[in-house]
C-alpha cells in the first residue's frame, strides 16, 4: 500500500488552513467535554463556533506540562472512559507523570502518521523493519510497531538493548530499516566491532530512523558514516502521541510537521509572542485529529525554528529545524546561557573525539565550573603527551568560542563514560545551591 498521501501532503496552504480550521472546530468540541478545557472555555468565553479562521487559535490560552500534571490523571480526558483503549505516559523525574489517553480513532490516526513518516524516508513494504526501542509506556515501541504494520513492512519488535542479539536479528532476517535513539548507535557499532563485523558491509541496512532525543547534525553525519546508510530525524512527544509529529523526508533538510494533524506555532518563551519564520523559539503544538485527549497550544519547551521556503520533495507541510535544546535543559554558568547541544556540535566536529561525552557542573573553591569529560577515539592518544595537550587546548578554545565560558576538559578512554538506559543524560549538575 502507498502511504504517499499526495492530496494531503502537497495541499496548497489555503486548502490546508481550511482543513485545519474544520479539524480545530471538531477538536474543540471534544476538548469541551474534558473537565479542564470545559472550565477554561467557560472562563474565557470560548465556543467552538466562534473560531472563524485557524488564526483564531491564538484566543486559546497555552497548555503547559504543569497543567497536564496538575489535572492528572483524568482532567483532560474528553471521551467516556469505556472508549479509551490505551494510555502512554512520559515519566517525569519528579511529581506526576504526563499521561495521554487514546481511543480507537486516535490510535488509527497515529498509525497512519507513522506509516506516512516512514514512507517519506523511502521505507517500502518490501523492507524488513527492526524496532530497537522500549515497548511499553514509551511511545517509540508501540507507536512504530503499529505504524510499520500499517505500512505493511515485515516488523521485528526487537525491543531495546542486548546488542549482540540485535545484530543477530539483523543478520538472520536481513533487516533493512532500524529505528532507535541516536545515542544507542555508537554503542551498537562497538558491539559490531567486538564481533569483528563492519556494520557497513555485514548487514542489508539501508535506512536508519533516529529520534526521541536531541542530537546535532554532526552526530547524524557520524552515525551515517559509521553505519554506511542514511539516517533520518524523527521528532515527537508523548503529549502529541509520540513519534510521527515531524519527520525528515528524503531531502534531509528539516522535518515536515504533519500539519493536517498538528497546528504549529513558534513563540518567544519569555514574552509568549509569536516569532517570525526562520527565528528560533519554543515550539507550540495543537492536536487536530485527536478525540480522547485533545491538547491545545501545548508548550513543548523544545526550541527550534520554521525553515523558510519550499522543500525539494514538493510536500507543503512546513519544516522545523532539528531541536536546538529544551528551555529546561539550558543551564546558566557564570551568567552565560548554555545548551548541551552547543557543546556536542563542537565535539562531534573534532575527528579525534569519540562518540560519548558528559558535562559536569561543579562548584570548586566557590567558583562554578564546567568540566567536560570527553571520550577519545583512539586511546593511544592518551599516552602521547603532546597530542593530548594539543587536543585539550583545541577543545577548550572551540567551546569557549561557542559558549563564552572556559571549560575544563578531561579526556578519557573510549567506553569509559556511563551509558544511560534509554535517552542519554548529557549534563550532571553538582553545583552548590545558594
Ligand atoms: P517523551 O515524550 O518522553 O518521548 O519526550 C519527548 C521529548 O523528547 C521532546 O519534547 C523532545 O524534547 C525530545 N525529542 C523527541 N524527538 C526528538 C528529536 N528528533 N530531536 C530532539 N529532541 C527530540
Ligand atoms: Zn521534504
Amino acid at each position: 500500500m502507498s502511504y504517499w498521501e499526495k492530496d494531503i501532503e502537497t495541499a496548497t496552504r489555503a486548502n490546508l488552513e481550511r482543513f485545519q480550521l474544520e479539524r480545530l472546530q471538531t477538536t474543540l468540541k471534544f476538548a469541551k467535554q474534558s473537565q479542564y478545557y470545559n472550565r477554561l472555555f467557560n472562563k474565557e468565553g470560548l465556543t467552538p463556533e466562534s473560531f472563524k479562521s485557524i488564526k483564531d487559535i491564538s484566543k486559546i490560552p497555552f497548555t503547559t506540562k504543569d497543567d497536564l500534571r496538575e489535572n492528572f490523571p483524568y482532567g483532560f480526558l474528553a471521551v467516556d472512559k469505556k472508549d479509551v483503549i490505551r494510555l502512554h505516559s512520559s515519566s517525569g523525574t519528579t511529581g506526576n507523570p504526563t499521561v495521554i489517553f487514546h481511543n480507537k480513532h486516535d490510535l488509527d490516526s497515529w498509525a497512519n502518521l507513522i506509516a506516512r513518516s516512514m514512507y517519506t524516508t523511502g521505507v517500502r513494504e518490501t523492507d524488513v523493519f527492526q524496532n530497537i526501542c522500549g515497548y511499553g509506556l514509551f511511545t517509540g515501541g508501540l507507536g512504530f510497531q503499529y505504524g510499520a504494520e500499517r505500512l505493511g513492512v515485515l516488523t521485528i519488535p526487537a525491543g531495546a538493548g542486548n546488542s549482540r542479539r540485535q545484530i543477530k536479528l539483523m543478520q538472520d532476517y536481513d533487516t533493512t530499516v532500524i529505528h532507535t535513539i541516536p545515542s544507542y548507535v555508537p554503542h551498537l557499532v562497538d558491539v559490531f566491532r567486538e564481533m569483528n563485523l563492519d556494520p557497513r558491509i555485514a548487514t542489508h541496512l539501508r535506512i536508519l530512523l533516529i529520534g526521541a532525543e536531541p542530537h546535532t547534525e554532526e552526530t547524524r553525519l557520524r552515525i551515517q558514516e559509521m553505519m554506511g546508510v542514511k539516517a533520518f530525524n524523527s521528532y515527537g512527544l508523548t503529549e502529541m502521541n509520540g513519534p510521527g509529529v515531524a519527520f525528515e523526508c528524503e531531502a534531509q533538510q528539516g522535518m515536515h510537521v504533519w500539519e493536517d494533524c498538528f497546528y504549529v506555532e513558534i513563540i518567544n518563551p519569555e514574552t509568549l509572542e509569536p516569532i517570525v519564520d526562520g527565528e528560533i523559539g519554543e515550539l507550540v503544538l495543537t492536536t487536530l485529529d485527536r478525540q480522547a485527549n485533545p491538547v491545545l497550544r501545548y508548550r513543548t519547551q523544545d526550541l527550534t525554528r520554521i525553515i523558510p521556503g519550499n522543500c525539494p520533495c514538493s510536500r507543503t507541510h512546513r519544516r522545523i529545524d532539528r531541536i536546538k535544546g529544551r528551555t529546561d535543559d539550558m543551564f546558566i554558568l557564570r551568567g552565560c546561557n548554555i545548551f548541551p547541544m552547543q557543546v556536542e556540535k563542537i565535539l562531534m566536529k573534532i575527528p579525534e573525539v569519540g562518540n560519548n561525552y558528559m558535562i559536569l557542573l561543579e562548584t570548586n573553591n566557590d567558583v562554578d565550573e564546567m568540566i567536560i569529560e570527553v571520550e577519545v577515539k583512539d586511546s593511544l592518544l592518551l599516552d602521547n603527551y603532546s597530542r593530548l595537550e594539543k587536543l585539550t587546548r583545541h577543545i577548550i578554545a572551540e567551546v569557549r568560542n561557542e559558549v563564552l565560558v572556559t571549560p575544563k576538559i578531561k579526556l578519557v578512554e573510549t567506553n569509559t563514560l556511563p551509558k544511560s538506559e534509554g535517552k542519554a543524560i548529557r549534563v550532571k549538575d553538582f553545583r552548590n545551591q545558594y
